[in-house]
């Protein structure tokens, strides 16, 4: 673990209504968590106004798994940035690669829907990470590259970026603790040239792709992993409080 304090954010995806949201927060606050890791957790849409009341006195954070670039309009199905921050919500996910390849989310309208969110004060969280081809085919880094362009528009200062392979997503297939450094090294020199290298040395770069209790210590003992962004094992309050406790080592 590097100087930059760690952050561990559970993505829900489409799980946990109301009544399994608040069981899962009130478990969660149960737990005898470090307090030198920020922890932030992302529920469905509709579970945002029960986690804002749950965790309302906690210093856990609370996300939405995406936001769209607009105040209001004719967007059907879309959630604008001030809707989300007056529910209490501070944090929202950006890019994730199941919108990147299930619903047309480009490099282009991540980051419109990543500046509109800092507009409107939220903290960021921006996904990006290569295919298996990808990998194969040696353009990792190429990928990277491009993905992590659309940064340089984006307030350093609240942004986080989840480097997440998508090969490694919900696959029970993780990076090697070397991968993830890699590409994190990777991806901080990228954002050394936009935004320089003090404020890329601080920027927080998250290891995503079926991280677990079991290989959570090794992956964020990395210089350049500064946390984890979370999918499954977010969903258990045990295997999440253990990620987090293996980021305060
Ligand atoms: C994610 O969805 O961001 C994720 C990392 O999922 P999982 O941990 O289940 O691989």
């Amino acid at each position: 673990m590097s100087q930059r304090r760690p952050l561990i954010a559970g993505n829900w995806k489409m799980h946990n209504g109301v009544s399994a949201t608040t069981a899962l927060l009130e478990g969660l606050l149960e737990e005898n968590l470090p307090a030198g890791v920020d922890v932030v957790v992302c529920p469905p849409f509709t579970s945002l106004p029960a986690a804002a009341m749950v965790l309302s006195a906690s210093s856990i954070g609370l996300g939405a798994q995406n936001v769209h670039w607009e105040t209001k309009g004719a967007f059907t199905g879309e959630i604008s940035p001030d809707m989300l921050s007056g529910l209490g919500v501070g944090w929202t996910i950006v890019g994730h690669s199941e919108r990147r390849s299930l619903f047309g989310e480009t490099d282009e309208t991540a980051a419109m829907r990543a500046e509109a969110a800092q507009k409107a004060g939220l903290e960021v969280i921006f996904c990006l990470g290569e295919t298996l081809d990808e990998r194969e085919a040696g353009s990792t880094f190429d990928v990277l590259k491009r993905q992590a362009s659309v940064l340089k528009t984006l307030d350093p200062a609240h942004l986080v970026v989840a480097y997440e392979p998508v090969w490694a997503i919900g696959t029970g297939r993780t990076a090697s603790a070397e991968q993830a450094d890699e590409a994190h090294a990777f991806l901080r020199s990228e954002a050394a040239s936009f935004f320089g290298s003090d404020t890329a040395g601080a920027l927080r770069i998250l290891y995503g792709g079926s991280m677990k209790p079991g290989n959570a210590a090794e992956l964020l003992g990395r210089e350049n992993v500064d946390g984890g962004l979370i999918g499954g094992a977010s969903l258990d309050v045990g295997s999440f409080s253990a990620i987090i406790r293996a980021a305060a080592l």
